[in-house]
């Protein structure tokens, strides 16, 4: 990322009567990002979209792009375009004057709009297509004339409000990949809004997760899953197990939990945000237990003994839900490969789960 953030959300707040959609949010991004924006419904991503663009204006804030102030300048004079949920085509124009059709508008010269929309097309390979209406088109080929049409006028900022939202799942994943492709190739700045965790992820340079009209973490994809700030982010992306505990610290590296949840003590190694004595939330991904019906012999790893309560199957990968002792279930995912040498595991099993010290992440709030 440049040093110079490119786009730059200074303690934007924007209200609604009572309502806080966004709350005091500042944000920079990047040059050449393809930044998400995450969160539930209600979070207020597409207001911050919307500011952005200039639908809405802040209550309060600023927001600057490429160092200019845009606080007091209109839609059409930004510096920005957006691909709408539901592509907003006209439906009476063929692809190629739907494509045309912000160059028409700023009276561009004949010849140019030509060789632009044929570069577009190009671009977003619907070359076949172009005397076609939208309705003889399939929601994937409508989705890219709405990107070659938002993306023709080269906006040095591009805003994607669940662009991926209209189509089925295997076209979304295959689309996925071409709006990362598009972005690289262009270099322009995009800014998506999702409430799909799988696609921010997979899209995304970064990720803003929001709760409630704030930006709870703001990180890579793997930043996040990996090492969330709070219960909210680890329990929004991804499945978590997280448990209530008192931090021990032994010395700069090492620690343990406290954990009635557990009904045992377990080894930790990041605490960085706590305080020694202190009441903490700690959570391991369920593909970092390891489930297994022998005991193995290690030092290093944590372990429990539990009963297998339910397993849920999705081929490729099994969860399994394990009851402690103590009454806790916690979710241990495995792939579904082959093993020979180990019986299956099954329902009413009695089961250990192992960890490692690393994969039990302190939650800073
Ligand atoms: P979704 O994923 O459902 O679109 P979102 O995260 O994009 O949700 P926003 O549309 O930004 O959320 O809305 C944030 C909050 O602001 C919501 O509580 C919403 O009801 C409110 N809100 C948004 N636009 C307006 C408006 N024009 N008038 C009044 N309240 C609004």
């Amino acid at each position: 990322m440049d040093t110079q953030p490119f786009i730059r959300i200074e303690n934007v707040t924007k209200t609604f009567g009572e309502e806080v959609a966004v709350n005091n949010l500042s944000l920079d991004i990047g040059k050449n990002e393809l930044f998400s924006l995450l969160g539930a419904s209600g979070c207020g991503k597409t207001t911050l979209l919307r500011m952005i663009a200039g639908f809405e204006k802040p209550t309060s804030g600023r927001i600057i792009i490429d160092g200019v102030d845009l606080t007091n300048i209109p839609p059409f004079e930004r510096p920005v375009n957006t691909v709408f949920q539901s592509y907003a085509l006209f439906p009476h124009m063929t692809v190629e004057q739907n494509v045309a059709f912000g160059l028409k508008q700023e009276k561009t010269p004949k010849s140019e709009i030509e060789d632009r929309v044929a570069s577009m097309l190009k671009m977003v390979e619907l070359e076949g297509m172009r005397k076609r209406k939208p309705h003889q088109m399939s929601g994937g080929q409508r989705q890219r004339v709405a990107l070659a049409r938002a993306l023709i006028k080269l906006p040095k900022v591009l805003l994607l409000d669940e662009p991926l939202a209209a189509l089925d799942k295997k076209l979304r994943e295959r689309t996925q990949f071409e709006l990362v492709n598009i972005q690289e190739l262009t270099g322009i700045t995009f800014i998506m809004v999702t409430h799909d965790q799988e696609e921010a992820m997979t899209m995304s340079s970064r990720i803003g997760v929001m709760n409630a009209g704030m930006l709870q973490q703001v990180g890579t994809p793997s930043q996040i899953y990996e090492y969330p700030h709070s219960r909210y982010v680890a329990d929004f992306i991804g499945e978590a197990n997280i448990f209530e505990g008192i931090l021990q610290k032994e010395d700069e590296s090492n620690a343990y939990i406290e954990c009635r949840e557990l009904g045992q003590d377990f080894s930790i190694k990041r605490h960085d945000f706590a305080e020694n004595n202190a009441p903490v939330a700690v959570m391991i991904r369920p593909e970092k237990m390891r489930i297994t019906l022998e005991e193995e012999i290690s030092d290093e790893l944590n372990s429990v003994a539990g009963t297998v309560k339910d397993i849920a199957y999705l081929g490729d990968m099994s969860i399994y839900h394990v009851e402690l002792e103590s009454g806790r279930v916690l979710q241990a995912s495995q792939l579904n490969f082959q093993h020979t040498a180990e019986r299956k595991i099954t329902w009413g099993d009695e089961v250990l789960l192992y960890w490692h010290p690393d994969n039990a992440v302190v939650l800073a709030q």
